[in-house]
């Protein structure tokens, strides 16, 4: 007895398919298993009828790939919690636990791609081995496993320190012994206790070699700059993808130094600008003083929130309308999880258009991760990762919050 594989018909009031196109109004998309056959305007496709259909109708619905999330840190989610006291506090176990939850947090939010840019030890192999194994519901998951930094570098505490060209070739060709997906390089320091984001991390050589050994595997590679200096030696080591982008020079100011900008744009480098990462906190804080003053260190925190959520939007609107530079949506979710629609509004508001933001954190962010050919756009062929939003996101950017359904590779999730 041969059993008709199980289609899903899925009727919308626009498809928004994310190659740029114009949205199909009317439209229907017709999954068989976990691919789309195809996608048209109503009446102008065989609907399959059978007890094997399942039509799903969202006549007020519009229809887009699934969301990609560039850069998360599934090990955190701990609001309010510094990296030092989650890195200290918890198990490897509890970590995954909490990682399970968090991805699938962002996976009901429409996040069905999830780049993961660093977590301790295994968990994150662990957690894709346990999705695989149905134990539990997660995003498609592109792991780094552990970021590649220097002694002593950002993340450190990951466990993957490695030093010198040696060093890091072997480091390489360790995680992708274990599973990774990409290499992660921290290029410069971070919001770690024992280092410097001012300064960048590893000399070019070093950089070059990660690079290297990466793309000989057949890995892309993406690095963490905040230092402007870093950002120079990531374009002279030839990395695919630059995340954050901060552009803070020696003194802590941030300038957007044109010349490197130009670079990024000439040498087709990604950037994944995270702006959302300090907006919550930096709310969190306006709305404590709008209650009474505000302590002298919380004073402080709260000016260099405003300085870096001020220079991260002015930066990211410039790197896409003067520099013509590729942009990425990543939430670099530390504290929480399921809030992945702040960024794509900040997108807007830093001059990106509606149908910009809707590619950057669809198709153009499946590209630059790899996955271009399998998720991202709504064609035939591709695999079934879908939302369906109540509200049109080309009129208004919020309307991606109004998630009423998602689909990953067919499974309907919510
Ligand atoms: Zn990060």
């Amino acid at each position: 007895m041969s059993t008709a594989p199980t289609v899903t018909v899925i009727k919308a009031k626009a498809v928004i398919d994310a190659t740029g196109a114009k949205p199909i109004e009317n439209a229907a998309v017709i999954v068989e298993g976990s691919i789309i056959k195809a996608v048209e305007r109503q009446g102008q496709i065989a609907i399959p009828e059978g007890p094997h259909v399942r039509v799903l109708d969202y006549p007020t619905g519009y229809l887009l790939p699934g969301f990609v999330d560039a850069h998360t840190h599934l090990i955190f989610g701990v609001q309010g919690a510094s990296y030092e006291e989650v890195i200290d506090g918890d198990s490897d176990e509890i970590m995954l636990l909490r990682a399970a939850k968090n991805a699938l947090t962002h996976l009901q939010c429409g996040v069905t791609t999830l780049r993961e840019n660093g977590a301790r030890n295994s968990v994150t192999f662990n957690l894709r081995e346990g999705a695989r194994r149905g134990y539990v519901t997660a995003p498609r998951l592109m792991l780094c496993g552990r970021p590649v930094t220097q002694t002593g570098g950002h993340f450190y505490w990951c466990n993957q320190e490695a030093d010198g060209v040696e060093g890091v070739r072997s480091a390489v060709r360790q995680l992708v012994k274990d599973g990774s997906d990409h290499i992660k390089i921290m290029a410069s320091g971070g919001g770690t206790a024992i280092t410097d984001n001012r300064r960048a991390s590893y000399s070019v050589e070093e950089l070059r070699a990660i690079v290297d050994e990466a793309h000989n595997m057949g890995k892309l590679t993406t690095a963490h700059c905040l230092a402007t200096q870093s950002l120079i030696n990531a374009l002279d080591a030839g990395v695919d993808m630059i995340e954050h982008a901060g552009f803070i020079e020696p003194d802590g100011s941030y300038k957007l130094e044109p010349t490197i900008a130009e670079r990024i744009a000439e040498q087709g480098v990604y950037v994944s600008p995270t702006v959302q990462t300090g907006y919550r906190q930096r709310e969190v804080l306006l709305a404590r003083q709008s209650e009474g003053p505000l302590t002298p260190a919380e004073q402080k925190r709260l000016e260099g929130l405003k300085a870096k959520c001020e220079s991260q939007l002015d930066f990211l609107g410039r790197m896409w309308k003067e520099f013509g530079i590729q942009i990425i949506s990543g939430t670099d979710a530390i504290a929480i999880f399921g809030d992945y629609c702040l960024g794509l509004e900040l997108m807007a508001e830093g001059g990106m258009s509606n149908m910009d933001v809707i590619k950057a954190s669809t198709s153009v962010a499946a590209q630059s991760i790899g996955v271009g050919g399998l998720v991202g756009t709504i064609k035939p062929g591709m695999e079934a990762d879908l939302v369906v939003v109540d509200q049109d996101p080309l009129q208004d950017i919020r309307a991606l919050r109004s998630t009423t359904m998602v689909m990953r590779a067919g499974e309907q999730i919510i």
